[in-house]
């Protein structure tokens, strides 16, 4: 086989392009497939532009690429199915219908696995929903589509379940406890389908539900922590993992529930790009091409930033007077508020935390 491949890369946005500088550093060529021509993606790769269910598009990216890999969970996977005899798709596309609808991923997560959740149950129809008992706050979840808290309802009162039952209508659901945790942590897993390398545990602070802030490593204990990459382990091996998965979890005292998997690098480990030996989109380079994997090494405590539509002067101003730290902007035209713009990634070295 040829050191250099052609990797074929389904979304072309910040994380399709970080995975394609590291695999051009690796000497791999990268075609992307995107419905935006101008998307982040583009200033390092050639860009098919299509929807991502559009069959022949995907059957042209196949044709040329050696091996596909995708940047996030809402790519069509029947349409990947279908052209799955064109190109290797080594993360496959279990993972990619566990990790899209909640339902699935629950059932796998605490009944497969048996790994802890927050209490759930499944919601059908606003039918489930009568004689609401609200002596426990729950948040409902549409089962599909729901990203940074879209699709989402806290039930605190009358007002609350109204429209939980307007979100029930358009979607099935999972009703799940709300967790009082201390901390929201992630963990990072790479895989070659055989063996794995698990990234320290980071700390994710959200800001309207969108990630604002990482820190690594987790301001948490070590048996926790432990705990945390044995759960990354025990997914990663049930699942044979190719490439890189995200495993966010709640900390509330001494438990740790899943809360939810992305089978792609994650913005809560943009930090490893600098902090980290090899970064987790390296690693998912590496994974899916079954390359072996290294094993992770933190250089020394780092905090990431998210900059949005709205944060990009502070940013600019931020790394004007601190030339230390790493400003990451991904190329996109219209700063949007909310839009994710760049990241920025301090090393604790080279500044007071
Ligand atoms: P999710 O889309 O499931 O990642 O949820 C978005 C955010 O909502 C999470 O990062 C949490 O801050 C919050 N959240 C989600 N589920 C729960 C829960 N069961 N209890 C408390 N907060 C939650």
């Amino acid at each position: 086989m040829a050191a250099s491949k052609t990797i074929g890369i389904i979304g072309g946005g910040q994380l399709g392009q970080m995975m394609a500088i590291s695999a051009i550093y690796a000497g791999h060529k990268v075609i992307s497939l995107d419905p935006a021509a101008d998307c982040p993606a583009s200033k390092v790769s050639q860009v098919i532009q299509a929807p991502y269910d559009d069959v022949d598009a995907l059957r042209r990216l196949a044709e040329q690429a050696d091996v596909l890999t995708y940047e996030f969970e809402n790519v069509d996977a029947d349409a990947l199915d279908a052209v799955a005899q064109l190109a290797p798709i080594p993360q496959g596309t279990r993972l990619l219908r566990l990790s899209q609808n909640r339902i699935l991923e629950k059932r796998f997560l605490s009944q497969e696995l048996g790994l802890p959740v927050a209490p759930y149950r499944e919601i059908e129809s606003a039918a489930d929903l009568e004689d609401y008992d609200f002596s426990v706050t729950r948040v409902l979840k549409t089962a599909t589509g729901g990203y940074d808290g879209h699709g989402q309802v806290v039930i605190r009162d009358q007002e609350d379940l109204e429209a939980a039952r307007n979100l029930v209508e358009q979607s099935r659901c999972v009703l799940e406890d709300f967790v009082t945790f201390e901390k929201e942590v992630s963990v990072l897993i790479s895989g070659n389908g055989e063996s794995y390398t698990v990234f320290p545990v980071q700390e994710n602070q959200h800001r309207n539900n969108i990630l604002s802030k990482t820190l690594v490593p987790a301001r948490i204990n070590e048996e926790l922590s432990r705990r945390a990459k044995e759960i990354a382990y025990k997914i990663a091996t049930e699942l044979s993992l190719f490439g890189t998965l995200c495993i966010e979890l709640f900390v509330a005292g001494d438990q740790l529930l899943v809360n939810e998997i992305a089978p792609r690098p994650h913005n809560s480990g943009h930090y490893s790009i600098e902090a980290c030996n090899f970064s987790q989109f390296d690693t998912h380079i590496k994974g899916i091409l079954g390359q072996p994997l290294p094993e992770i090494v933190l250089h020394g405590p780092a905090v990431m930033l998210n900059v949005l539509g709205q944060d990009l002067e502070a940013a600019e101003a931020f790394v004007a007077a601190d030339p230390q730290a790493h400003l990451h902007l991904y190329g996109k035209e219209e700063a949007k508020v909310n839009r994710k713009m760049g990241h920025i990634t301090v090393l604790a070295e080279d500044a007071d935390l």
